[in-house]
């Protein structure tokens, strides 16, 4: 990662510093703790960010912890796209990678320590009659019959869940706490369930499993994680958190720090959602460029450092937000403005004959990659007789806003000549077929020796050297700012959030790498698509050149 990247504040990282100086820690240790359900996002960037940006600045340790206690849910799949996009991230987690599955046997050990200490049970109650004795957040809930079951009992039934001697739905382990606390988390919380599931990682060993608020904290415990990082709907479960450390002996001390989930416009977030979006092909897949996960963004034409770019600007704080679409747009725009290679490409071409160019020559211009940036060299531009242009950028009148060409006009071709439109010649529906123009030759990288004025630039492609290629424009995929406000999220789904063009691409592109961005000249930024090929190029853009949402004059 690059050492200019500056190091960010907030009030974990205070925290962390009064820990240290008060010496109640000398190694910082953190974990990124994903469920295998569903692939990563933009909120567990943020996430990412912040428990490996803060193992690497204080020196410290991060793991990779797969939070594995639902099986059902799971699936290797996602365990290797999940450890796929942390390292293309630009993290490296700290030694081998964790499952909470790896603790599966500690777990139970310390299950049983809790019920002998009198402080876990089994209960039998239906799972309506669970529901019903929790109460509500104005009414207390009522201990169950099996509250005061004897420990020896419990010790025996509960060896006995794990034997698959009951079935699914018929008892659970309850934490025996308080069930008239105002933390319903702490009303007699679930243990332990039975599950008769296959595990990606334990096989058929278990037909028992953990519930997450006994096993995340007893990982964090196990890893010696000093400070556990999580989002804030889990305030009210970290009273469960420190009762179950409290309760068991282990040595170390976790602690739990909450701060707000990353919320993004235009978009949704929650992994239900964007399961739905995948599994009802309202999506190309989990990698399609407009998705908000890491491995859309990495197909949109993303790089790993303006995301990590956008999780320094979004901060890290306890107030829920909802950020604007635009940061992030920001964030790889300016990265690409200073890195892209600049190309040409027309997206809606339309033929223009140069008709003083004579028919077989080819003219190899030279054309600067990047206007300030000589470092990175010049590429040669064929300029032929035919070329194309972009459908738009041609009038036969307008007023003088449109510096683009315009019949009887001139206008200069990028990297090339001032040219003139002299006439046209249109389809049956009166729609213009090709433009013929003339060129001045004695203008190549000069103004016109007699002083005209040509201020239009506008691009173009060689119509015999030019490369067919498909290309992706890409728009939010939600109308609304906050879909997942909406009572059915998937009614404001942007019917028009790809569009597709059959462009023609200037030949350098054939060689167009995958992963680095071009800026298409007037157009956009663009990457090729992880589906192109040489005989069928594809290509994305990323972003527009301006914010196209506080849209300004395109001229
Ligand atoms: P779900 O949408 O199913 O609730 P989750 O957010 O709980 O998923 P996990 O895989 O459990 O997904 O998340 C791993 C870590 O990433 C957790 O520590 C979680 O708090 C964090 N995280 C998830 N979503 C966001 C978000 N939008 N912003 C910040 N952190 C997030
Ligand atoms: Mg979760």
């Amino acid at each position: 990662m690059a050492e200019t990247e500056s190091r960010p504040t907030n009030f974990i990282r205070q925290i962390i510093d009064t820990d240290l100086r008060n010496g109640l820690h000398t190694v910082i240790q953190t974990r990124f703790p994903p469920e295998p359900n569903g692939y990563l996002h933009i909120g567990h960037a943020k996430s990412i960010c912040l428990n490996f940006g803060i193992a690497q600045d204080y020196a410290g340790y991060c793991n990779l912890r797969f939070d594995d206690t639902n099986p059902e849910k799971e699936d290797i799949d996602y365990v290797n796209s999940i450890q796929q996009d942390v390292s293309w991230l630009g993290f490296q987690w700290h030694d081998k990678i964790r499952y909470s599955s790896d603790y599966f046997e500690q777990l139970y050990g310390y299950a049983v320590e809790l019920i002998e200490k009198g402080l876990a049970y089994v209960d039998f109650s239906t799972p309506d009659e669970v529901r019903r004795m929790r109460g509500s957040l104005k009414a207390p809930g009522e201990n169950s019959p099996y509250r005061d079951t004897p420990i020896a009992d419990n010790l025996a039934f509960f060896a006995q869940m794990r034997a698959g001697k009951f079935a699914e739905g018929t008892c659970l382990l309850r934490a025996k706490i308080d069930m008239a606390s105002p933390f319903m988390c702490m009303r007699d919380p679930a243990l332990y369930r039975v599950k008769f599931a296959h595990h990606h990682q334990t096989g058929d060993k278990w037909c028992i499993y953990p519930m997450y608020d006994f096993t995340h904290c007893i990982s964090d415990a196990i890893e010696g994680i000093t400070h556990s990082l999580c989002t804030l709907e889990f305030q009210d479960n970290r009273r469960l958190y420190d009762w179950v450390i409290d309760n068991i002996s282990i040595q170390t001390q976790p602690r739990q720090y909450e701060f707000s989930r990353l919320n993004l416009e235009y978009t949704v977030l929650s992994k239900r959602k964007l399961i739905q979006l995948v599994s009802e092909h309202h999506v190309s897949g989990w990698d399609d460029p407009r998705m908000p996960t890491i491995a859309g963004f990495r197909r949109r034409g993303f790089t790993p450092s303006s995301i990590r770019e956008f999780c320094k600007r979004i901060g890290v704080t306890k107030m829920d937000n909802l950020v604007e679409m635009s940061m992030l747009d920001a964030c790889i725009r300016e990265e690409l403005n200073e890195s892209a290679p600049r190309a040409m490409a027309v997206l809606v071409p339309v033929k223009l004959v140069i008709e003083n160019f004579p028919a077989t020559q080819v003219e190899v211009l030279h054309a600067q990659n990047h206007p300030n940036d000589e470092s990175m060299g010049t590429r040669e531009v064929p300029f032929t007789r035919e070329i194309f242009i972009e459908a738009e950028d041609f009038k036969e009148e307008a007023n003088k806003k449109f510096k683009r060409l315009v019949l009887g006009k001139e206008v200069r071709l990028r990297n090339a000549y001032v040219i003139k439109a002299e006439r046209v010649e249109k389809d049956a529906q009166g729609n213009v077929t090709t433009i013929y123009a003339s060129y001045d030759p004695q203008t190549l990288g000069k103004d016109p020796a007699d002083g005209r004025k040509v201020k239009g630039v506008i691009h173009w492609v060689s119509a015999s050297h030019g490369v067919r290629a498909t290309v992706n424009l890409y728009d939010r995929l939600f109308k609304v700012p906050n879909p997942a406000g909406e009572e059915d999220f998937l009614s404001t789904l942007n019917p028009e959030s790809l569009v597709v063009k059959q462009a023609v691409v200037e030949p350098s592109l054939q060689h167009a790498l995958q992963g680095v961005g071009i800026q298409f000249e007037r157009m956009g930024y663009f990457c090729v698509d992880s589906a192109s090929k040489p005989e069928h190029l594809v290509f994305n853009r990323t972003v527009g050149l301006r914010d196209s949402w506080a849209k300004a004059d395109q001229d």
